[in-house]
């Protein structure tokens, strides 16, 4: 296959943006203070809003 047209510059750039896209947001676990996800369970302790908490159990 052969582009009929060259790409330019900036639409090369734009083709590539999401390459370099970062998770950047980050929200405090109110139940033990480290990072988590937002809208996601802490990977510490299970919590994930007031009366629910997953169990976490390890599977190994
Ligand atoms: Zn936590």
């Amino acid at each position: 296959m052969v582009p009929v047209q060259r790409k330019t510059r900036s639409q090369s750039k734009m083709g590539r943006s999401h390459k370099n896209a970062k998770v950047t947001a980050s929200v405090r676990c109110p139940n033990c203070g480290s990072a988590k996800l937002p809208h996601s369970a802490c990977a510490e302790c299970g919590y994930v809003r007031p009366g629910l908490r997953l169990n976490l159990t390890k599977e190994d």
